[in-house]
């Protein structure tokens, strides 16, 4: 049934800090999960645990029904954004996508086609030859997630990745996120701080605090019904 199973994961970093405390959470195929919380709750930790980035210290990750705990990042069928998106600038668009199908091995044209079809996707067809620091913030986002996108991940991680635009453009990206999605039918976890964020773009939120859940409902349930002060203020201050 769920294409993401996590059991019980914790992690405890060296020094003592408990970032996640047995945290437990099944992601069906095709739904789009934020994790909503304020900073340090342990969203982008529970995130970097499904890509592979961290360790967990307790716990299973499962994909597809096989255990990937353990598994490093670029041999699990997960592709991430993270929140400064870190795209190569001495090499042009084309080039930054095109890269991790290289070293997949991909014949030539085969890159092409699939680059120029995600490109099409995320708007900036026409873009390849551009030096991605030429790119405004919102463009340049667009192609941290075309990166990911291209090498057709069954689950899109997403940290935080409109965080530094401003509240026009992560408003507009926010949708053309949401649009994309649901025309692929992708998996999606998006980490974010922002309750509008979570309430207007999600299947189900999770609400953590303190490395753990604290409400997990749809958005219009948890709208309804805040069963947390991070979330009961919030709504507090748009009436
Ligand atoms: P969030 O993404 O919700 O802001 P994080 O998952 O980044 O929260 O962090 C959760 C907690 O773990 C915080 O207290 C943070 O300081 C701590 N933490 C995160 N990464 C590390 C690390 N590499 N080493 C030590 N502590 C960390
Ligand atoms: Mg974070």
């Amino acid at each position: 049934m769920s294409l993401l199973s996590i059991r019980g994961i914790s992690k405890v970093f060296p020094g003592g800090t408990v970032a996640v405390d047995d945290f437990s959470l099944d992601v069906a195929s095709g739904e789009l999960v934020c994790l909503l919380g304020p900073s340090g709750s342990g969203k982008s930790t529970v995130l970097r645990m499904i890509g592979g980035f961290e360790r967990p210290t307790a716990g299973v990750v499962s994909i597809d029904d096989e255990e990937v705990t353990h598994v490093p990042p670029n041999r699990r069928p997960t592709g991430m954004v993270f929140q400064s998106h870190a795209l190569w600038t001495h090499m042009n668009v084309y080039k930054n996508l095109a890269f991790g199908l290289r070293l997949r091995g991909l014949p030539a044209n085969e890159i092409r086609d699939k680059v120029e079809a995600v490109l099409e996707l995320v708007g900036l067809a026409g873009y390849g030859r551009r030096m991605t620091n030429q790119l405004s913030g919102g463009q340049q986002q667009r192609v941290a997630l075309a990166r990911s996108l291209v090498l057709e991940p069954k689950i899109l991680l997403l940290d935080e990745p409109f965080a530094s635009l401003d509240q026009h453009l992560r408003e507009r990206l926010r949708e053309e996120v949401r649009d994309i999605q649901q025309r692929l039918k992708i998996t999606t976890l998006f980490v974010t701080h922002g309750q509008d964020e979570a309430l207007s773009m999600a299947d189900r939120i999770v609400v953590m605090r303190n490395g753990r859940t604290e409400q997990a409902d749809r958005p219009e349930v948890i709208y309804r019904d805040p069963q947390t002060p991070f979330v009961a203020g919030f709504i507090g201050t748009m009436n």
